[in-house]
């Protein structure tokens, strides 16, 4: 149930830093209860909502204008400041009020004139409804108890029986000039009320303080909770859904899924090398009983609760029954193409009312319904199919209390269309060429070594979502906090049997597949070779051969089963061609690795998968610690600097030019059973 987190205290200290002026005193709160609604993140999913408050400044000449706050575009309620808030005049806005139409691009092109600063942010596509509004604050937000009265047939009799008479209906129209002007039309022929509730689309409080405008917010969701569960006998369900219960059948569904997504979005874009989709799986308590309903497949066509989430997950999911299930890859593969099929239809009869201007997205689903499995987001990255979860495990919490309490009806298809394709929400998932790694899921051992680490930042920079594996676990949270990136975790032990399949189930959970692994951990054992107890040899060959063998094999057989390529690179070492004394024990299994390098660059080569890997020498890491490297520079009789500059190059060698080969291999297309030697130059080593 929702709460009301307003603090009198924090309040007061916030206006108290904001200052002597009214204005900014006023903004300071705006911000506050901002982030109270963002705090709650059933109110205000993934950019679901907005905020605004009117005030009185001075302008350059010094006369008193009103203006507008309002949330500006790219900014999230939970985490906004008053820069993400910026001022547009309000006379210009309200003038525009008497205008009989007004085209998006004009809207937002009076928009930008009216900002105080040239350099602020987009205002909100729906500035025109929080400006043609009287009050000073208003909060709009898409609270699923709120879209579940939205999306009833009877939603008006509904909110009449709930509020009496305090908020009032609107019909549901795009966000746009249109729906501000028949929004203002409600209020002005209900002036007592104290919110609206948009059908099909959500709810908007407001008040004279931004203290009244948050309370009638809670005040009003919770009402709208309470009918709800006294109506459906049950609290609406989380929003975000539940952490994941592992099902087996999940690692054998989505890898395949994913290839044939991948495939599906190359021949679209007419790029075969287009990056397949990232997935995000949900199947907490709330998803399995949901998918233990009858009416599933009814549900699976009948939209999103808000148009809002058309651009992530698409108003269809796709939606896997048991028996479809069953019928193996073919089956799945022909549900995808009947999904792509229909959305094109879809696309080409909604296109006609445009004259055929709008531009085909990538007709593949952003979500699937999978019958034993749970509910999957699929997005370009990590990022946008964990928003697209977000957004369906609210959805379905909907469909349930909306059925519960007489029907499930959102906005119809056509309509949506209108959304999906609008240039004003395309324009929220961003612009731009995509980041190189962009949906490439890279997997690491070894991940919090000093190259393990670094490997994972070049691969993160470039946009990859990562999944760090090491056996120290502190060490490798620490690894996890230190980088930059969207990434898992996983403690393992890389030789304990079983754990290269135990760590690609855990990256399929993370991220439905596999597209690069980085078979990097290793150790050095070190002693003469007529002395060496075989203990010890095959513990070295267990975790720098074995390891790379157990986890490059399960990587291959993953990426096999999605059929879309992929890489396994592996970190070898100057020693498997040039031996050091006293490092046969680390040297023999690491050639015996740049061997199975090879050997499985020509087994996989046919399958597309590229095998290659990295000879490193002397780089500061847990193999090649301060002290051993003040031991080897005494025994050598040179300086430790000389001694880490021992190359023809006279540089050190460090972690982040090893990330760099394996950067470079990763991208080098054509490249396969390939060793790149990264040692600053040494000719005793070099490979040919
Ligand atoms: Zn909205």
């Amino acid at each position: 149930m929702i709460r009301n987190r307003w603090n009198d205290n924090e309040a007061e200290r916030l206006m108290g830093k904001a200052g002597p002026d009214e204005a900014d005193r006023q903004l300071a709160l705006r911000v506050y209860t901002s982030r109270l609604i963002g705090a709650d993140r059933d109110l205000v999913l993934h950019g679901g909502g907005n905020t605004s408050c009117k005030v009185v400044r001075r302008d350059i000449f010094g006369r008193r204008i009103d203006v507008l706050h309002i949330k500006g575009s790219g900014w999230d309620l939970a985490t906004i400041e008053a820069a993400g808030l910026p001022g547009v005049r309000l006379a210009p806005l309200r003038e525009l009020r008497a205008l009989e139409a007004l085209s998006d691009e004009d809207m937002v092109n009076l928009q930008r004139a009216a900002l105080l600063d040239s350099k602020a942010p987009n205002p909100s596509v729906e500035t025109l409804l929080h400006a043609f509004l009287p009050h000073r604050f208003i909060d709009h937000t898409h609270a699923s108890a709120m879209l579940a009265l939205a999306d009833l047939p009877d939603a008006e009799t509904v909110v009449q029986e709930i509020f009496e008479g305090r908020v009032a209906c609107v019909p549901f129209i795009m966000p746009g000039f249109e729906l501000a002007r028949v929004a203002a039309d409600v209020y002005e022929s209900n002036p007592d009320v104290e919110g609206l509730l948009l059908l099909k689309h959500g709810h908007f409080a407001f008040g004279d303080s931004a203290r009244e405008s948050y309370d009638r917010l809670i005040e009003q969701t919770a009402a709208a909770e309470s009918w709800l569960a006294r109506k459906t006998g049950a609290v609406p369900a989380p929003a975000t859904g539940e952490n994941v219960q592992w099902s087996a059948r999940a690692a054998e569904i989505l890898p395949m899924l994913r290839g044939h997504l991948g495939k599906c979005s190359a021949e679209h874009a007419g790029n075969p090398d287009q990056p397949m989709p990232v997935m995000d799986l949900r199947n907490g308590r709330n998803v399995q009983e949901f998918f233990a309903r009858d009416d599933l497949a009814l549900l699976a066509t009948r939209g999103v609760p808000t148009p809002d989430h058309v651009i992530r997950t698409k108003n269809r999911p796709l939606y896997l029954t048991r028996e479809i299930l069953s019928g193996g890859r073919r089956a799945v593969e022909e549900a995808v193409n009947g999904y792509i099929t229909r959305y094109k239809a879809y696309f080409d009869e909604n296109n006609k009312r445009f004259g055929g201007a709008k531009k085909l997205l990538d007709p593949g689903p952003r979500l699937a319904w999978i019958e034993g499995v749970g509910i999957v987001g699929i997005g370009a990255d990590a990022r946008a199919a964990g928003a697209a979860s977000d957004l369906a495990a609210q959805a379905i919490g909907v469909m349930v209390n909306a059925q519960a309490a007489g029907g499930y009806f959102p906005v119809d298809e056509t309509r949506l269309f209108d959304m999906e394709y609008w240039s004003l929400e395309q324009a929220k998932l961003g612009k731009g060429t995509p980041p190189p790694m962009q949906g490439r899921v890279v997997m690491i051992t070894g991940a919090a070594g000093a190259i393990g680490q670094a490997t994972a930042q070049a691969f993160a920079d470039l946009g990859a979502d990562i999944f760090l594996i090491d056996r120290d676990s502190r060490a490798l949270a620490d690894a996890g906090k230190a980088l930059d990136g969207f990434h898992r975790t996983l403690a393992l032990d890389i030789t304990a049997e079983g754990a290269a399949e135990a760590a690609m189930a855990a990256c399929i959970r993370a991220f439905g597949g596999l597209d690069i692994l980085i078979s990097n951990a290793g150790a050095a054992w070190s002693g003469e070779m007529l002395t060496l107890p075989d203990e010890t040899l095959r513990e070295s060959f267990d975790l720098n051969f074995f390891a790379h063998r157990n986890f490059a094999t399960a990587a291959a057989r993953l990426l096999c089963e999605q059929g879309r390529g992929g890489q396994i690179l592996f970190n070898v070492s100057k020693q498997a061609v040039n031996p050091g004394r006293g490092f046969g024990a680390y040297g023999i299994p690491k050639a015996a690795t740049m061997f199975l390098l090879r050997q499985l660059a020509l087994e996989l080569g046919p399958k597309g998968v590229r095998v290659n890997g990295v000879n490193a020498d002397r780089i500061r890491s847990g193999l090649l610690d301060d002290a051993f490297i003040a031991e080897r520079a005494r025994a050598r009789g040179v300086s430790e600097e000389s001694y880490m500059a021992g190359n023809l190059l006279r540089r050190e060698v460090e972690a982040r030019h090893v990330a760099a080969a394996f950067v470079a291999l990763a991208c080098s297309e054509r490249t396969t059973a390939h060793v790149m030697t990264v040692d600053g130059g040494n000719i005793e080593a070099a490979l040919r």
